[in-house]
This record gives C-alpha cells, structure tokens and sequence, in this order.
C-alpha cells in the first residue's frame, strides 16, 4: 500500500531510525516507522523526512499486527517534493510547526484495517496545508513573506474547512446585517460577531471584513489580503484553541514565533 503526504512530526528512535507522522492526502494523520530514516550512515546520506516536505511512503506487509497499533513500517520511501525556502527563514518555520502543531490537535489518526485511504471525508484539511506551504516556500523565494498574513490565511481557511467560521453576516443577537452596522465586535466564546447596538465592546469591524476577504481570497492571491495584523491572527487562534478547549500556550511554536 502506498501513501503520499505532508511530513508534520518527527522523532528520532535509535540511532539512525525515525518515527514520523504524515497528513495524508485524505486528511487523516498516518504515523510510519522508518529504517534509516535519519540519513547519515557511511555515506552521510541527507534525510528526505524534512518538516513540510510532501513524500511517498510504501509499507510493508504486516502479517502479525497489534491491534490498535497505528503504526506502518515503511518499505519504501521518496520525497516529491521539500519546501527549500522555508527552513532558511527562522519565523517561516516556525509558523509551519504551529500550523503543524494545531493540525495534530483535532486530525483522525489513520489505522490501517479500519481505515479507508479513499474516504474523502477530510480531504479539505491537505488542500488547506499544502497550498498554505508551497504559498509560504513561493513567496518566500520573491521576498514577500508577512508572517501575519500568512497565519490570518491559514486560520481562515482551516476554520472554514472544520465548519466553524464565524458568522460574518448577521448580528449573533439581533440579527441585523453587520455590514450594515457601523461598528461589530467579536465574541470568541459563540464564534460570532454582535453589532454594537448589542454589545459594547472594541469595533472589530475590520477584522471582520478580513476575515470576509481571507475566505474569498485564493492563496496564489495572498498579497491582496492586506491590512492583517499579528494581534487579528491571534485573535483567531484564540478562537480556535477555545473551540477545542485547549490553551494556546499548548501550542509551543506559538510562543516562539511570537517572541
Ligand atoms: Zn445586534
């Protein structure tokens, strides 16, 4: 059986093994055990399993198997592709270990026997986070990263996948438009937004519509996205982090790519 997908975790085991976890391009999270998967060895060879680099994996044949063991021994492995820009730019990398980091919180562990590759349940989730990457390598290359812009996209796109975007139309109360509203604020606890006459709190009327302009924004148009801000990314993974009730210092390349 072969499996393609996006390198997010690893963790070295012996002395030149690795045990590494893929967003497979089904959505769902598989976990393989590699056999050299370090590099190295006599002739110092380079590991293929870099974080962010999309590969190919076949597994071995598992005659006696755990049950509930999620684990795959690969057989075979080959990189399609390695976003080369990114590990050159230190806050770019961290953003994709965060990105990473918030996929592990809610992604369906793959088991093989119980699992089915061809489900297209949450394929959404890899067209999140592999257009996020090749986007962020590719303005990487042109000199146009803005971290926030990046994250403000990416939260968008991934909220909008999991079915929890804010409603950005209508008051969560009165029900009015909000685009009509002169002033909404948001109230992470429902995932919505309440016009002023409701509420009295910061006008986040902008932050609104960003996030109104990041859903209709394509990621190969990521620079018309403007005016986001780092303080509007957190914003939304706040919101995230509350809807799975999970506290953002959980996530620890958040505090890194922040500092
Ligand atoms: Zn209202």
């Amino acid at each position: 059986m072969v499996f393609e997908g996006i390198v997010i975790h690893k963790v070295p085991y012996k002395e030149r093994d690795l045990v590494v976890k893929l967003i497979l391009r089904n959505g769902t999270m598989g976990s393989f055990y590699i056999y050299g998967g370090q590099g190295g060895g006599k002739h110092h060879k380079p590991t293929i399993f870099e974080l962010g680099s999309m590969v190919k994996v076949m597994i071995r044949e598992q005659r006696s198997r755990i049950d509930g063991s999620e684990l795959m021994i690969a057989q075979e492995s080959q990189r399609l592709w390695e976003p080369q820009n990114i590990r050159h730019n230190i806050q770019a990398f961290y953003l994709i270990c965060l990105y990473f980091e918030i996929l592990q919180k809610f992604s369906v562990n793959f088991q093989i026997g119980s699992s089915e590759y061809n489900n297209q349940e949450h394929d959404g989730i890899f067209s999140v986070i592999s257009n996020a990457i090749f986007h962020l390598n590719d303005v990487l290359g042109k000199n146009e990263f803005v971290a926030h812009q990046h994250m403000t996209l990416f939260m968008v796109k991934l909220l909008f996948h999991l079915g929890i975007m804010p409603d950005t139309d209508n008051c969560s109360y009165c029900g009015n438009s909000l685009m009509e509203a002169e002033g909404a604020s948001f109230l992470p606890a429902n995932g919505q937004f309440a016009c002023l006459q409701c509420v009295s709190g910061e006008n986040e009327k902008g932050f609104l519509l960003r996030i109104k302009k990041g859903y209709q924004t394509k990621y190969q148009d990521i620079r018309e996205l403007t005016g986001t801000n780092f303080q509007e990314a957190d914003k939304l993974v706040h919101y995230f982090c509350h809807h799975f009730q999970l506290k953002p210092v959980e996530l620890k390349s958040y505090g890194l790519l922040l500092r």
